[in-house]
C-alpha cells in the first residue's frame, strides 16, 4: 500500500470530504460509490467497481435482477442448458 500526505475532515454532514486533488488522481466522481474497509485503526476506501457474483472479474458486466454477472459467465451457463 503505498502512503499519501492527504489529510481530509469530516464535514458537517458527518461524511469525509476527500480532497479534490485526490479525486481527480483516483479518477473518482461525485455519487461513486466507495467501499470501505476497516482494520483497527486503518481505514480504507476502495472504488467500487462492478464485478461478476460468479468469478469476481470486472470486465463486461450486465445487471441482472440487481446482480452483476460478466458475459463469460452468461456464455457458460448458456453452453450448460
Ligand atoms: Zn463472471
Amino acid at each position: 500500500m503505498k502512503a499519501m500526505a492527504y489529510v481530509s475532515e469530516q464535514d458537517s454532514l458527518e461524511g469525509i470530504i476527500l480532497p479534490a486533488d485526490l479525486k481527480k488522481l483516483m479518477n473518482i466522481h461525485i455519487d461513486d460509490p466507495l467501499e470501505v474497509y476497516v482494520d483497527e485503526e486503518i481505514l480504507i476506501l476502495k472504488k467500487c467497481v462492478a464485478r461478476c457474483v460468479l468469478c469476481e472479474c470486472t470486465g463486461d458486466i450486465i445487471e441482472y435482477k440487481g446482480r452483476n454477472v460478466c458475459t463469460d459467465c452468461i456464455e457458460k451457463l448458456k453452453s450448460r442448458v
